[in-house]
């Protein structure tokens, strides 16, 4: 134990050589979770949200025909004059969902609108402010090029390609895309199930008294509320005691029940080493300490075919470290490919209090000033505790390891927690 315990630590500096690096805990993580096998048939509309199991083929063209993309007159290129002007006789009319079913002769045009089909025989479409019109027929000049304001058929999608790839997460553009399609329904991965308990004898659940040094348990609620966003069936264990009979037997029941389960608080120093040795004989689960503030204990293996997540139990560390690391592997355990967690770079407005040796994720305000240009403010104090400044916040500020004091102006990373779709 005594290796442990340095008597003399510089207090402003967090370096640990000790520590496992945020990317390396996070390729690990990626490099074990695969994707649960099992889909479903699924209505389209019913879909969004939920991953492609199978690729999406177009059997048509979009547009299907020659469309225009104008109110006006459909002519053929071949009648366009060179120079001057010429006169073409309106010989009918091609509304949406009404073709004109001739073709076009010489000196012949047809009125057509937004959306109507370009009759057999005409290439292009006049503009109906460019025409001038003269009873049956039209007089136009020669400003005009063969093939203008004409949507090709296919030009959207051409029939046989892959319109979306397996391992896509569904968008509302995605759902009008199969939509257009004239796809119906679609083949996506099986809902994921997820148990989820918090360990801790202090802890008490919703509609419970408190007594002397109890406090409510918030993060099996702040874990419910990320893992609906992510649209996983859960199973909620309650608080499970700091005893070793306890937490055996419940990770038991969470393995058997569920694809993956989390647990939140147990993992610091100390209370990891009785932890550990209850879970040893279950199956594989690491003790990791990250280079990383808040949420530097993490657990995470596997015990029978769950894979399990042991959060930190203060309430900043869990939804920060659910954030990165829990989040994308669900995801890609819910068969989700090509993962980010989008972020920008912005200007801070207030200087940074930072120790260099960690990755430090800040909580912080994104906002337009004045002037329209976004910076991000940092939300105060910065303890693992503080939950309200989480919900005050609108985004983390990622700040590297080896980073300090700062000042104001100093470009940082910040990843928003709403985007537009
Ligand atoms: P632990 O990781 O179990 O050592 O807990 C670290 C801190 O987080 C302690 O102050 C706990 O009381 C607090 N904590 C642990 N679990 C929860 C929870 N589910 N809800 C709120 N606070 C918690
Ligand atoms: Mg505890």
């Amino acid at each position: 134990m005594h290796d442990r315990i340095n008597l003399h630590p510089n207090l402003n500096n967090e370096f640990d050589e000790q520590s496992l690096l945020f990317h390396e805990a996070l390729q690990r993580i990626a490099d074990s979770v695969k994707p649960v096998s099992g889909f479903e048939q699924c209505d389209v509309r019913q879909a969004l949200g939920r991953i492609l199991y199978a690729d999406v083929i177009s059997n048509i063209d979009v547009p299907p025909y020659d469309s225009s993309a104008m109110d006006g007159y459909a002519v053929r290129g071949d009648d366009l004059p060179p120079s001057g002007e010429t006169t073409l006789r309106v010989i009918g009319e091609s509304f949406a969902g009404h073709p004109y079913h001739a073709s076009l002769q010489r000196g012949e045009c047809v009125r057509i609108m937004t959306g109507g089909v370009v009759p057999s025989g005409a290439d292009t479409v006049i503009m109906q402010e460019h025409a001038l019109r003269q009873g049956e027929k039209i007089v136009i000049g020669s400003s005009y090029t063969r093939g203008q304001h004409v949507r090709k058929a296919g030009d959207d999608i051409t029939r046989n390609a892959v319109v979306l790839a397996k391992g896509r997460k569904l968008n509302p553009a995605d759902i009008g895309l199969c939509a257009s399609l004239g796809i119906a329904g679609v083949q996506v991965y099986r809902r994921i199930r997820v148990a989820f308990f918090s360990t801790g004898d202090e802890l008490r659940s919703l509609g419970e008294p408190l007594g002397e040094g109890q406090i409510y348990d918030s993060n099996r609620y702040t874990v419910h509320g990320m893992l609906t966003r992510l649209g996983i069936d859960i199973i909620d264990m309650g608080v499970i005691r700091d005893r070793p009979q306890d937490v055996h037997d419940a990770f038991v029941a969470a393995a058997q029940s569920a694809d993956a389960f989390i647990t939140s608080g147990g993992v610091s120093v100390g209370e990891a080493d009785y932890i550990k040795q209850t879970l040893e004989s279950l199956g594989k689960v690491n003790f990791w300490k990250i280079a990383m503030k808040p949420g530097r204990p993490l657990a995470f293996g596997q015990v029978q075919n769950a894979y399990f997540f042991g959060l930190p139990g203060n309430p900043v560390s869990a939804m920060v470290t659910f954030y990165q690391f829990v989040q994308p592997a669900l995801r890609r355990l819910m068969g989700q490919q090509h993962i980010t967690n989008p972020s920008i770079q912005v200007p801070v407005a207030t200087p940074i209090k930072k120790n260099p040796g960690r990755l430090e994720f800040q909580r912080g305000i994104l906002e337009h000033t004045p002037e329209g240009r976004m910076v991000v403010r940092i939300t105060g104090a910065q303890g693992s505790h503080i939950l309200s400044s989480m919900s005050r916040a609108n985004c983390l500020v990622i700040l590297p390891l080896e980073m300090g004091n700062s000042d104001a102006g100093t470009l940082v990373e910040v990843q928003p927690f709403e985007g537009l779709v």
